[in-house]
């Protein structure tokens, strides 16, 4: 009489279970692959890879640690310092960066490259926004993979938080800023593992002498600081040259210096920790603000939005959106034809340690050739 029933019961038990192993199998094979590295394939400028912990081994085999790509020209010059992705989530800073390391020919001077910066932000993402965990590009070659990271670092690498954030400064933030590695600055020998990367960085800025040091950003596009290069008060003059051959060239941008309250930012710590002369670009993600519509990898890529161009309309902007949005190409574009104008800039004022460099497209060439055209076919 109960066999019928305890069979069945045996038989759905061994169907649940089977469904919850699929499940974890699945939830488990996208968590394993956001610690995969992506490929990054050096280009025919790289002239040496390093690790971060080449500069403070203490993050050796930590989470933190992450490729350091170093272009040496044959001309002696300036040497010139990028960072992508500080923040993880504000993909062109991460594109920007990664076209410098396949693309750039440097010519006079040395350029170094750290295009994951914030190496463990690149192991999850923030799934409450709904990002999408990887974003495929499409060259002719194949497509090229990447992971979507969030905008601090995992708390799997470094937990609990604490209530309240005693930055090195003495300035107090919110607990969570603690993984924020742009709130790190200039980082701790013995502090967190953010702390120790912000570190690590800054110790590249002061044994390779660098001269200028850029990191590369993404905001929302209703933060006012948008489209903007915020430059430390050493590196304004260069910056307002910038701002006016940027606009020569029909690419409007603004001008911010940092704030002096701003402790534990980049272009603030830099510049008042080392002689580097520092400098932070902002574009705009609508797949960052809080007025989009569908989060999706096409939001990412081609930055269109019905609701920022109601926004926009309805004058709530710091930047324009029309139709055509904010499409990844115009985002990188900014952000290198940015750098480019520096290094021409700072070139003219240092003509024997000038910092040349070749092969990197600006707004322009990528706007009209897509960013697929300038990565390296997968391997
Ligand atoms: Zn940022």
């Amino acid at each position: 009489m109960g066999t019928g029933h305890s069979a069945m019961g045996w038989r759905s038990g061994v169907i649940v279970l089977l469904a919850a192993l699929a499940v974890a199998w699945l939830v488990g094979a996208e968590f394993r692959a956001k610690h995969q590295p992506d490929d990054i394939y050096p280009g025919p400028g790289v002239t040496e890879v390093r690790r971060l912990s080449d500069y403070f081994p203490a993050l050796t085999g930590s989470p933190g640690d992450t490729d350091v790509f170093i272009l040496e020209g044959d001309a002696p010059g300036a040497t010139v310092l990028v960072l992508g992705g500080v923040h993880p989530d504000e993909f062109a800073g991460f594109m920007a960066a990664l076209l410098l390391v396949e693309r750039a020919q440097v010519e006079q001077g040395r350029l170094i490259v750290i295009p994951q910066s914030n190496a463990s932000g690149f192991t999850h993402n923030l799934a409450g926004e709904g990002h999408p965990t990887h974003i495929e590009i499409e060259t002719a070659g194949g497509v090229r993979r990447f992971r979507y990271g969030a905008r601090a670092t995992n708390p799997v690498h470094q937990w609990p938080d604490p209530d309240v954030y005693v930055q090195a400064s003495g300035q107090q933030l919110s607990g969570s800023e603690t993984r924020n590695l742009n709130r790190a600055f200039p980082g701790r020998p013995d502090g967190t593992l953010t702390e120790q990367v912000a570190y690590a960085i800054v110790q590249i800025i002061e044994q390779e002498n660098v001269a200028m040091a850029f990191d590369l950003h993404e905001a929302s596009p209703e933060y006012p600081v948008i489209n903007t290069i915020v430059a430390h008060p050493r590196m304004m003059e260069l910056a307002v040259m910038v701002v006016m051959d940027l606009e020569m060239q029909g690419i409007p941008i603004g001008l911010e210096q940092s704030p002096e309250a701003l402790r534990g930012l980049s272009h603030r710590e830099w510049g008042d920790h080392t002689e580097t002369l520092a400098a932070l670009f902002e574009s705009a993600n609508p797949a960052q603000g809080r007025l989009r519509g569908r989060t999706n990898v096409e939001l990412v890529l081609e930055g269109k939005d019905a609701q920022y161009e109601r926004a926009a309309r309805l004058g709530r902007l710091y930047v324009p959106f029309g139709p055509e949005g904010h499409p990844l190409e115009s985002r990188v574009g900014r952000h290198l034809s940015t750098l480019r104008s520096f290094f021409e800039m700072y070139s003219l004022f240092h003509p024997f340690e000038g910092i040349v460099v070749t092969g990197v497209p600006g707004y322009y060439e990528l706007m009209e050739n897509g960013v697929a055209a300038y990565l390296q076919p997968p391997r």
